[in-house]
């Protein structure tokens, strides 16, 4: 049987990660976000995504209905 030691590259960063909403090097209490500032923004991006996707579907039939 052989070892497979795996060298793990030194980082050039502290933290290897970056806040996705503004680049700045993500903190270890917001992660992956550097503040919960960002995290916020992130959230609200995701909702909003979420919601588009139901309403942009129009009825398929709602246009020669009359109620009767
Ligand atoms: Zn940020």
């Amino acid at each position: 049987m052989t070892e497979r030691n795996a060298p793990i590259p030194a980082t050039p960063t502290a933290s290897g990660r970056r806040c996705p909403i503004c680049g700045k090097p993500a903190a270890p209490r917001h992660q992956p976000f550097c503040s919960a500032r960002c995290a916020d923004i992130d959230l609200g991006r995701w909702l909003k995504g979420n919601y588009r996707v139901e309403t942009e579907e129009a009825p398929p039939d709602a246009d020669d209905r009359d109620a009767g």
